[in-house]
């Protein structure tokens, strides 16, 4: 995908606030003391989309273009550690089509380290980067080569969706806590997601383009109205679901790091 997905930006600004910014009131009792960090993580939930203006080894870290993968046409997975997928699909290939799963990967190493080192106003940037990249992977558009919809005449489509609608529609997802499950394979964990994701991209492209047709095709406010019926379902899923992963995610490097003691106050 590249270069112009730099304008955009994933579940927008908004979305990635409400991801992150719900994602403490997953948090069992004895992590009381994370609820602090709500806010924080909602201020910092776009803190790697603005990095891509800045930083040029930043862009491919959002996306993963799943269905470049003959593997994943075919066979519905690919090959998941990093060292294994670089030896099978060279690092140009996976360069090319984006590294979002090994990043969310290593941001969840290095808040593993900040909280064994109880660096706690590390930690917390870490966690608002890691909520970003979970929400990434809960976007399907930012899983497919036909990321703005080139491939099939539906140019745009990316910040229709993402921007447009979820700015006019997201206070009506409601996000509510629910039991946190284990962790026991990170990587599989990640690709599990990313996969259940992809499902959606169909129903998305098929929305926009009844919405776009209903609307007399003008992106109106009947076309947002229209996209929005056709997926509220699955987008409040999605976004649901990125809110319970960064707080699965945030809870096990903290479990990982030998449950260290979350001080009241952190200090921001
Ligand atoms: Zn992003």
């Amino acid at each position: 995908m590249i270069a112009s997905l730099l304008l955009l930006c994933s579940w927008g600004e908004k979305g990635h606030q409400k991801i992150n910014s719900s994602a403490p009131q997953f948090f069992p009792a004895r992590l009381n003391n994370y609820q602090t960090w709500s806010e924080v993580l909602s201020d910092h939930g776009s803190d790697p989309d603005k990095r891509r203006r800045v930083d040029p080894t930043e862009e491919i870290k959002h996306y993963i273009d799943i269905d470049a993968y003959t593997d994943f046409v075919q066979a519905h997975e690919i090959v998941e550690g990093k060292e294994e997928a670089i030896n099978k699909y060279s690092i140009e290939f996976i360069k090319k089509n984006g590294t979002l799963p090994w990043m969310t990967d290593s941001t969840y190493q290095v808040l593993v380290q900040q909280f064994e080192a109880k660096d706690w106003a590390r930690a917390v940037l870490t966690a608002a980067d890691l909520g970003h990249y979970v929400g990434d992977g809960h976007m399907p558009l930012h899983l497919t080569t036909n990321y703005d919809g080139k491939e099939t005449g539906q140019q745009g489509i990316h910040s229709r969706y993402e921007s447009k609608m979820i700015n006019k529609y997201i206070d009506s997802i409601a996000v509510n806590g629910s039991h946190l499950h284990k962790i026991k394979n990170l990587s599989r964990y990640v690709f599990d997601y990313i996969y259940r994701n992809y499902q959606y991209k169909d129903s998305l492209f098929n929305a926009d383009k009844v919405a776009f047709e209903k609307a007399n095709h003008e992106y109106n406010d009947l076309y947002y109205q229209i996209l929005w019926n056709q997926t509220k379902g699955f987008t409040a899923k999605m976004i649901r679901e990125s809110s319970k992963s960064t707080a699965e995610l945030i809870r096990m490097a903290w479990i990982e790091a030998g449950r260290p003691r979350i001080p009241e106050n952190i200090g921001f």
